[in-house]
């Protein structure tokens, strides 16, 4: 037996335009549920291989490079340099609909010094260019992971000389990028 109030939860259930909220992404696999809990106590934790100390990410079951099995999470560098950059101007999840009805959401391929190469936001503020047409391939940055609104670990791109060392700086700089649940404002964005 339904009424208009189990309607009306069902429609918003279907409909994510109708939310109050809308959340990011939040299916991840086995693989990936283990990174973002590795990631609750630490700036940077990535997969390492103790067979041939290859810093792996994606994570993975076994090592890319060797094969080898015994992979253990542990901190790890979070300087680097930009790959490439590029600015997300249109996206089907309701979540960055609504972000990118002021500006486009900038998003960084970086080197890692460890060897490794992740796809991370990117914290565009913390630069002195403050806009991704000033800010060239080669820029240094620095890498960290943090929580968001749907409680995984993404990877934030800042500048180079950022004080990211106390977890209340990332937050700081995770709640102005709107990714945390404490940025969102009563009634919804
Ligand atoms: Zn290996």
């Amino acid at each position: 037996m339904s009424n208009k109030y189990t309607r009306q939860a069902r429609l918003k259930l279907n409909r994510p335009s109708l939310r109050e909220r809308a959340r990011p992404p939040k299916q991840r696999t086995s693989i990936g549920h283990m990174f973002t809990t590795a990631n609750y106590s630490g700036v940077l934790v990535m997969q390492h291989c103790q067979q041939c100390g290859l810093v792996q990410y994606p994570s993975r079951e076994i090592c890319q490079n060797c094969l080898d099995g015994k992979l253990i999470w542990r901190e790890t560098s979070t300087t680097g340099h930009i790959l490439s950059s590029i600015e997300l101007h249109h996206s089907l999840w309701e979540y960055f609909k609504r972000r990118l009805v002021d500006a486009p959401w900038p998003i960084a391929t970086v080197k890692l010094d460890n060897g490794a190469t992740v796809f991370s936001h990117l914290y565009l503020a913390s630069f002195r260019e403050k806009s991704l047409e000033n800010l060239t391939k080669g820029t240094d940055v620095q890498v960290f992971s943090h929580s968001d609104s749907s409680l995984n670990s993404v990877l934030i791109a800042v500048c180079a000389t950022c004080d990211i060392a106390q977890l209340k700086d990332r937050t700081t700089i995770a709640q102005a990028m709107g990714l945390t649940a404490a940025a969102i404002k009563p009634g919804g964005i």
